[in-house]
């Protein structure tokens, strides 16, 4: 077949035109920012524009973009190796490393680590972990919980707008209701584990009240059944603590992390004892297996990563900066800020604000985000670096779009 060239540069489809045509889209409506890098707190576009980057990618860039220890943490391993053997056969010094040290901070029972590439996958793993592990075929998840989209993880939705059309998915899932306590006796002998997020990030951050999460360890350890918490999004400093269920003091039997972890690079794991984790070695043998889990790439730039955040004290001051943005974003048409750390919901007075106001911060050159479940509230997740003079930029810009839309769509 002849390849038609183009004759000049003018015939010469955009980069845009590309990505439409090749690109596989999920939606009619992409933001289509046209990356040329990103460095710290700033994404930069092939036109020139610095985009101020208050989302994080959805909470991955914890550490801004290209953190320089990362980046020299991937640099070392490119000098060494990339992949040599599938997932658990050999013994690589960059899965060895950052499992030992990230062991090293959790609790005694949270001891041995099973990479994975994405969220998705870790949220898998833990699912079958937690039916080998009890005998048991029951899950509960809970409503407006978003856990991942492979079948497994898409089954554990609650929005039939969104199932629906991939019906049938795995059968023996039940939903409860997020911080609602009276329903905590659906979890019986017959549940394999309750999955749930220590903070409900896509229903448009939901922290637990009255000590729910306490409530489901007991009830879990009542009858035997698992928790698995969810860490994909809050963890790794985002709440404020290394990890959500720090702060909420809770200990997990199976802990889902990924997202922050790899510092801009894809991995994941769940997290359990010795135990319950040599579940998934015996009959059968191989339980659970993955080629790329645990590239020793992505676990060199995770323990970049993890050193950066407790050496140079970026989770500390996460929470002063949570209190200056609770702070300073008041406005006629913000309902409510809701927070854990700096994961954040603005959540506007009436739902045809959202659109402008975010367009409007887009326009001011900062990037927000919509969250899956909630139709009058934004996201706001900043890298964790973020400045207490950036704070406060951020916070105009949120204000600027607030005003300009109350002007323009109130009344
Ligand atoms: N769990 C939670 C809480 C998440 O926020 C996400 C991603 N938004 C996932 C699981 C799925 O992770 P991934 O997209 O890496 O598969």
């Amino acid at each position: 077949m002849a390849i038609k060239l183009a004759k000049n540069t003018e015939d010469m489809p955009s980069k845009r035109q590309l990505f439409l045509s090749h690109v596989a889209q999920t939606s009619d409506f992409p933001l289509m920012l046209e990356v040329e890098k990103a460095d710290g707190m700033y994404i930069y576009t092939s036109n020139g524009d610095r985009y101020f980057d208050l989302n994080s990618g959805i909470s991955v860039s914890s550490l801004g973009h290209r953190h320089p220890t990362v980046m020299a943490a991937i640099q070392e391993q490119l000098d060494k190796h990339l992949h040599t053997m599938v997932y658990g056969e050999h013994i690589q010094h960059a899965q060895i490393a950052f499992a030992k040290k990230l062991t090293g901070l959790l609790d005694d029972s949270l001891e041995s680590v099973y990479y994975f590439m994405s969220g998705t996958e870790a949220v898998e793993g833990a699912m079958k972990l937690a039916k080998r592990y009890t005998g048991r075929h029951q899950i509960i998840s809970c409503s407006n919980a978003y856990h991942g989209s492979t079948q497994g993880a898409e089954s554990l939705r609650s929005d039939h707008e969104y199932s629906r059309a991939f019906l049938p998915l795995l059968p023996g899932i039940s939903h409860i209701t997020f911080n609602d306590a009276s329903e905590l006796d659906q979890i019986n002998h017959n549940t394999a584990c309750v999955i749930l997020e220590p903070v409900q990030a896509e229903a448009g951050v939901h922290p637990p009240v009255n000590n729910y999460l306490q409530k489901v360890r007991a009830r879990c350890s009542e009858v035997g059944a698992l928790m698995v918490l969810d860490e994909i999004q809050t963890g790794f400093g985002r709440t404020g603590r290394l990890f959500a269920h720090e702060k909420y003091e809770v200990v997990p039997d199976v802990l889902c992390i990924g997202k922050a972890m790899g510092g801009g690079m894809p991995i994941a794991a769940m997290v359990s004892s010795l135990e319950i984790m040599k579940s998934l070695q015996k009959n059968p043998m191989l339980g659970h297996i993955t080629t790329f889990g645990g590239h020793p790439v992505s676990c060199a730039a995770a323990l970049g990563n993890l050193t950066a955040l407790l050496e140079e004290n970026i989770i500390t001051p996460v929470l002063e900066k949570e209190k200056v943005f609770l702070d300073k974003l008041k406005h006629p048409i913000i309902k409510e800020v809701r927070s854990s750390g700096l994961m954040m919901a603005v959540e506007l007075t009436k739902r045809k604000f959202l659109k402008h106001v975010v367009a409007h911060i887009i326009e001011q050159k900062a990037i927000v985000d919509y969250f899956l479940f909630n139709d009058r509230s934004f996201r706001l997740a900043p890298p964790l670096i973020i400045s207490l003079e950036q704070v406060d930029e951020a916070c105009e810009i949120i204000l600027t779009a607030c005003e300009y839309a109350e002007g323009r769509y109130g009344g």
